[in-house]
C-alpha cells in the first residue's frame, strides 16, 4: 500500500528539539492502489502529525474523530 502525505497547514506549535516556530501540520494516510480497492474493509489509517522543516522532527497529534 501507499501512504499519502498531505499538507493541510500551518500550526502555531514550537518545536521542542530546534524552536522553530510554525510547525507543518500534515496528514498521512493509506491510498487504494489496485486490488486494494476491492477491499471493503479497506483502513485508510489516517494520521495527523506535525512536522518541523528545520529538523525533520515529527509530532503526532490526536486524531478528532
Ligand atoms: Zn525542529
Amino acid at each position: 500500500m501507499v501512504r499519502e502525505r498531505k499538507s493541510i497547514g500551518h500550526t502555531g506549535t514550537t518545536c521542542p528539539l530546534c524552536g522553530t516556530r510554525g510547525l507543518v501540520l500534515t496528514e498521512s494516510r493509506f491510498v487504494r492502489r489496485g486490488l486494494a480497492r476491492l477491499r471493503p474493509n479497506f483502513d485508510a489509517d489516517a494520521r495527523l502529525y506535525e512536522l518541523c522543516r528545520e529538523c525533520g522532527a515529527k509530532h503526532a497529534v490526536e486524531l478528532v474523530a
